[in-house]
C-alpha cells in the first residue's frame, strides 16, 4: 500500500483489494486469559494445568460466543426451534458433572455441518448439521459430546497447554491469532462462512475427542435416549463427508473425526449401554421441530453450493447459485448475507448495499449485516451513514476492537482527526499488533501524535 488507507477511504478510492482487507482485518478474535493453574479435573477429579478458572472460562464465553453467533449468521429465527433445543440441552446438561454452568443453546443460521461449544457451555449448532440428522436420539449425541468437552474443561486445559508452551518462548501471556492475511482471497474465503470458529474452539485433541464421546454418550444415555443415537450420528458425518466434501471440514478440523472413534462408540452402544437400545429415537418429534428448517433446504443447498464456488473464487458459479437460493428463499438472511459478500466480491458496492438493506430488514437485531453495511457504505464513501452503521453494530456486539478501526476511518472521512486519532488509541490499546494496529501507528505518527 503506498497510501494510507484512511487518505483512500477520505477520497472515495479504496479498491477491492482494500475493501477484501478491511474485511480480513475484522475477522479474527484474540484471547488473552490470565494464568490460573492447576485444577481438579471436575469428571476425574485429577489435578490438571489449566489456564482457565471456571471465572475465565465464563467471561471469555460471554465476551465470545457472541460474535462467533453472529459469524454464523445469528440464531435461527424460529423461537420455538430454539426453545426445543434449549430445553433439551437443559435437560441433557442437569445429568452431566458441572450441572451449575450457564448452559444454552441455540441453531445458527449457518450453512456448513457443524456445532460447537463455549467453555462455559454456549452451544451452537449449525443449521447445516440439523438438517444432517433426522432423530432426537443423534441430536441427544451431538450434544452430549458438545456438554463432555465443557465438562471435561478441554478449552481450559488447551490454553494450559499452549500457555506452558508460550511461557517457555517468551515469558509473557499468551496471544491466540490465527488467520491467513496472505492471500487476497484469504477473507472471501472466511466470508464464504467455512472458516469462523475463532482459535479457542479450534483443534480438539483426539484424546479430547474420545473423552467428550464417552462423557456424551453417557449423558444422553443417562436422560433415557438410545446410546446408539451418537454412533449413527457419527456415521451420518463419515457417511456425508464423502458425498459432500468440504461442508464437513471445519467440523473435522475441529472435532477430529475416526474410524477408532465410530467403532468405540458402536461398541459401547451394543455393550455397556444395550439396555437403552429399546428407547425411542423420538424420530416425529424432531421432525416436528425441524419442519421449518426442512422447508429451507432447497435454498438452503443452493447457498452451500454458492459458498463453496465462492471459496473457489468461481464467482459467476456463485453468483447463480445464490441468486436461485434467493428465489426458493428471498427473505432468508443468511442468503441476503451471501449475495451481498458475492457482491463485494464483484467490486459491485451498489447491488451489495441493496441485499444488506434488505438483510437489515429480515433480521433487524443481528449483527453481521450491519457490520457488511458499515464496511460497504465506507467503501462507497457514505462516511456517516457507514458510522451509524458502525456505532448500531457496536450496540449490538459490545467489545469487537475491529469496530473502533472501522471508526477512526469513517472520521478521517469526515475530516475529524481528533476523533479518528481516539478511535485508532482505542483500537491499539485492545490489538497491539498486526497489519491494522500498523496503520494505526502510522497515521498517530503521521499526525504527531505519537513518536
Ligand atoms: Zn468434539
Amino acid at each position: 500500500m503506498n497510501q494510507p488507507i484512511g487518505e483512500r477511504a477520505s477520497r472515495g478510492s479504496l479498491t477491492r483489494r482494500d475493501m477484501l482487507w478491511l474485511i480480513g482485518v475484522v475477522s479474527a478474535p484474540a484471547v488473552l486469559p490470565t494464568l490460573s493453574g492447576c485444577a481438579a479435573h471436575p469428571v476425574t477429579g485429577e489435578k490438571v494445568l489449566v489456564g482457565l478458572s471456571e471465572q475465565d472460562e465464563i467471561n471469555i464465553d460471554r465476551k465470545q460466543a457472541p460474535h462467533q453467533f453472529s459469524n454464523d449468521y445469528g440464531a435461527v429465527q424460529d423461537d420455538s426451534l430454539n426453545r426445543y433445543l434449549g430445553e433439551m440441552n437443559g435437560r441433557i446438561a442437569a445429568r452431566s458433572h458441572r450441572p451449575k454452568m450457564p448452559y444454552s443453546c441455540r441453531a445458527l443460521n449457518a450453512n456448513y455441518v457443524n456445532a460447537y461449544t463455549f467453555p462455559a457451555g454456549s452451544i451452537g449448532i449449525t443449521r447445516g448439521i440439523l438438517l444432517e440428522m433426522d432423530n432426537e436420539a443423534q441430536l441427544a449425541g451431538l450434544l452430549g459430546h458438545e456438554l463432555g468437552h465443557v465438562n471435561a474443561r478441554h478449552s481450559a486445559q488447551r490454553v494450559g497447554q499452549s500457555m506452558v508452551a508460550e511461557l517457555v518462548i517468551t515469558g509473557v501471556s499468551l496471544a491466540v491469532a490465527a488467520s491467513d492475511r496472505g492471500s487476497d482471497w484469504a477473507p472471501i474465503i472466511a466470508l464464504g462462512g467455512q472458516i469462523g470458529a475463532s482459535a479457542l474452539l479450534a483443534a480438539y485433541s483426539r484424546d479430547n475427542e474420545r473423552e467428550a464421546d464417552s462423557l456424551g454418550m453417557a449423558y444422553m444415555a443417562g436422560v433415557g435416549y438410545p446410546a446408539s443415537g451418537m454412533s449413527e450420528l457419527m456415521g451420518v458425518l463419515v457417511r456425508q463427508s464423502s458425498e459432500k466434501p468440504g461442508l464437513l471440514d471445519t467440523m473435522f478440523s475441529s472435532h477430529p473425526m475416526s474410524e477408532e472413534r465410530l467403532a468405540t462408540m458402536r461398541r459401547e452402544a451394543s455393550g455397556r449401554y444395550a439396555a437403552t437400545g429399546s428407547a425411542s429415537v423420538q424420530r416425529e418429534r424432531y421432525m416436528d421441530q425441524t419442519a421449518g428448517l426442512r422447508k429451507l433446504r432447497p435454498a438452503i443447498a443452493d447457498q452451500q453450493t454458492g459458498e463453496q464456488a465462492m471459496a473457489r473464487k468461481r464467482l459467476p458459479e456463485a453468483q447463480q447459485a445464490l441468486t436461485s437460493a434467493l428465489k426458493a428463499a428471498p427473505d432468508d438472511y443468511t442468503g441476503l448475507c451471501l449475495m451481498a459478500k458475492c457482491q463485494i466480491a464483484q467490486n459491485r458496492r451498489a447491488e451489495a448495499q441493496a441485499y444488506l438493506a434488505q438483510a437489515r430488514r429480515v433480521y433487524p437485531t443481528e449483527g453481521q449485516a450491519m457490520q457488511l453495511s458499515g464496511i460497504n457504505l465506507l467503501g462507497q464513501k457514505r462516511f456517516a451513514e457507514s458510522q451509524q452503521e458502525l456505532n448500531r453494530y457496536a450496540q449490538a456486539l459490545p467489545g469487537d476492537p475491529d469496530t473502533d478501526f472501522l471508526l477512526a476511518l469513517t472520521h478521517e472521512g469526515l475530516q475529524n482527526r481528533q476523533a479518528a486519532a481516539q478511535s485508532y488509541r482505542r483500537y491499539l490499546s485492545a490489538v497491539p499488533q498486526g497489519d491494522a494496529a500498523r496503520h494505526a501507528t502510522n497515521r498517530l505518527k503521521s499526525w504527531g501524535m505519537v513518536k
